[in-house]
C-alpha cells in the first residue's frame, strides 16, 4: 500500500477543509507536513506545503471528488475585473515553476508541484487565490 499525494496546500485552513471534505465522503486521507508548514509557514515552500494523501487504492475517486469540489467552489467565484462566473485552476510556467521545482528536488521531496493560480475563462485574469466566494442560491 502506497501513499498518494494528491494535492498540496500552502495554509493549513484549506487543508483541512478538503480534509475533512474528503473523509465526509468516505475517502480515507491524511495531511502530510501539517506541522511543519504551521510551525514555520517560511518553510511552506522549501517542502511543497500541506499535502493531502490518500491511499493509492482510493487515488482516483479522491481526485474525483477534489473536481468536483473545486468546480462547485469556482462556480461561486465571481472575477473582480469583469464579473464572469468563470474560473479554472490551472498550472503556471515560467521561471517560478523552475525554481520551485529545483528546489523541491533540492529538498527531497517526491512530489513537485508546481504553482498553480485561478484564472478567468472570460478575461484571464489570474489570482493566487479565488476571489471573494458568494454563494448563489
Ligand atoms: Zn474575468
Amino acid at each position: 500500500m502506497e501513499l498518494i499525494v494528491i494535492r498540496a496546500f500552502g495554509d493549513y485552513f484549506s487543508a483541512n477543509l478538503t480534509l475533512t471534505k474528503l473523509q465526509a465522503f468516505g475517502v480515507e486521507c491524511y495531511l502530510k507536513d501539517e506541522y511543519t508548514v504551521t510551525i514555520d509557514p517560511l518553510l511552506t515552500n522549501a517542502i511543497g506545503g500541506i499535502k493531502l494523501v490518500v491511499k493509492d487504492k482510493d487515488e482516483a475517486r479522491a481526485r474525483k471528488l477534489l473536481e468536483q469540489f473545486d468546480e462547485e467552489y469556482m462556480k461561486g467565484a465571481t472575477c473582480p475585473i469583469c464579473g464572469a462566473h468563470d474560473f479554472k485552476y490551472i498550472a503556471k510556467r515560467g521561471v517560478t515553476n523552475f525554481v520551485t521545482a529545483i528546489l523541491t528536488w533540492l529538498f527531497s521531496s517526491y512530489s513537485i508541484a508546481p504553482e498553480h493560480v485561478y484564472q478567468c475563462g472570460n478575461c484571464g485574469y489570474e489570482s493566487k487565490n479565488l476571489p471573494e466566494t458568494i454563494i448563489e442560491e
